[in-house]
């Protein structure tokens, strides 16, 4: 990652053309990634793996099979039920898989498919309590941990109405144990323990809809600080970074070469006779130019290269671990791609592009840096513009760089 420290300005010498501090993450780094602005609308996304997601369903039905063992293992209840929970936990885990991996749920609106997961171990859970009834005392408490595992993404009503159906189910269950056993002290047990269900599990659900709320508005926040985040980065006009971002991606380059001694360029680029433009265009055309220009160039640089808006009709171009043929080569490209590029229905002739291209010197400013890449911009306008112009950089004391001096391309 090219910028994984903070706080590029922090530790350097002041550079006079930066207006601001950036902080840079890893999400800054994929440095051409276009602003992921568009939401599904599905409501909250945990950020959690798939992988995740399974082993923390399948850990909460484990835990459910750990308890029924230890039930076992005390003579509670016989090895069919053991059995027969162990085959609907395989064959429910099976059927949602089936359903993930075939990309069925992606035909639903809340493709998480919470609710029918919860919906499934409850009833799973009844189930197996009107095999045992014994099991009573694990499906209260399983209950509430079903319930809450799609708390985060199952709306209240949908729970709710869930909570409903389980209870008629329960209720149902309690019923056939009378039915087929005749036990009073059995049915007094299991109506009291229906009684508590019955009150606390919607209650439990309601209080936990402020939860709910407050994740959610907790996950818009952080999608409106990442748009913003993203914005702060972006030239507002043309899309591409912006000043600030480029040239605290400099500051940032330039530590990283006095620290690796990797190579470093820089090219300033500026576009020909803008004025002009606008004169034929209008201000609204020679933005258009600028956004064309932007994308064009965008299109020619390679992935870990930053390009960025300096200001007006000029920008900078970083080139990361790079020497300065490769860089300069780069620069040829883009001044050649701009200068072929049909500018149908905007321009009656060509743009061109003026660039000065130069390698840094390990322990000089960037602002030595930058008026040297900045230099060879002017000697490619003094030169006839629509050209490249390397600038070589000075040798400094210990450095292994040439000598100075200058040459254009074209
Ligand atoms: P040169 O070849 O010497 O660079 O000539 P030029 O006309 O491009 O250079 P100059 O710096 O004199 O003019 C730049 C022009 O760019 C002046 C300004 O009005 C225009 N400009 C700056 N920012 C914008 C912008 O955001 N949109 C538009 N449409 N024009 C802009
Ligand atoms: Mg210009
Ligand atoms: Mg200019």
């Amino acid at each position: 990652m090219f910028f994984g420290r903070k706080n590029p300005f922090s530790a350097t010498d002041a550079f006079p053309l930066s207006d601001a501090v950036m902080e840079f993450d890893d999400s800054s780094s994929a440095m051409a990634r276009p602003a992921r602005r568009a939401m599904d609308g599905l409501g909250p996304r945990s950020g959690r793996s798939a992988g995740q997601k399974w082993r923390l369903a399948g850990g909460l039905i484990g835990l459910y099979v750990l308890a029924m063992a230890g039930f076992y293992a005390l003579g509670m209840v016989d090895v069919q039920v053991l059995a027969v929970l162990v085959v609907l936990a395989v064959l429910g885990c099976g059927a949602f898989w089936g359903i993930f991996s075939s990309g069925l749920h992606k035909k639903v609106r809340h493709r998480h498919l919470k609710l029918a997961i919860v919906a499934t171990a409850l009833a799973c859970m009844v189930g197996v309590f009107y095999l045992a009834p014994v099991t009573q005392i694990l499906l209260v408490p399983f209950t509430f941990v079903a319930v809450a595992y799609g708390i985060f993404t199952v709306p209240r009503p949908a729970l709710l109405a869930l909570a409903a159906c389980m209870l008629c189910l329960y209720a149902v269950v309690v019923g056939l144990h009378y039915v087929e056993q005749k036990n009073d002290a059995l049915l007094r047990l299991e109506a009291l323990h229906w009684l508590a269900l019955a009150l606390s599990l919607p209650t439990y659900i309601l209080l936990m809809g402020r939860v709910q709320r407050l994740y959610r508005s907790l996950y818009h926040a952080s999608r409106k600080i990442k748009n913003i985040q993203e914005d702060a980065q972006r030239d507002p006009l043309v899309g591409c970074f912006n000043r600030r971002y480029v040239l605290a991606a400099l500051e940032e380059q330039k530590q990283l070469a006095d620290e690796s001694g990797i190579p470093l360029c820089l090219a300033v680029v500026d576009i020909d006779h803008f004025k002009r433009i606008n004169d034929e265009l209008g201000h609204l055309g020679g933005d258009e130019v600028l956004r064309t220009f932007a994308r064009v160039a965008q299109q020619g640089v390679r992935a870990g290269d930053v390009f960025g808006r300096y200001g007006g009709e000029e920008f900078l171009l970083i080139f990361p671990a790079t020497s300065l043929l490769p860089a300069l080569n780069t620069c040829e490209r883009i001044r050649a791609q701009v200068e072929i590029h049909a500018w149908v229905g905007l321009l009656k002739g060509r743009v061109t592009v003026s660039i000065g291209v130069t390698q840094y010197v390990l322990g000089e400013s960037v602002l030595e840096f930058f008026s040297r890449a900045d230099t060879a911009m002017y000697m490619a306008k003094e030169g006839g513009r629509n050209q490249v112009v390397v600038e070589e950089p000075v040798a400094k004391e210990n450095s292994l760089l040439p000598e100075s001096g200058h040459h254009t391309l074209l």
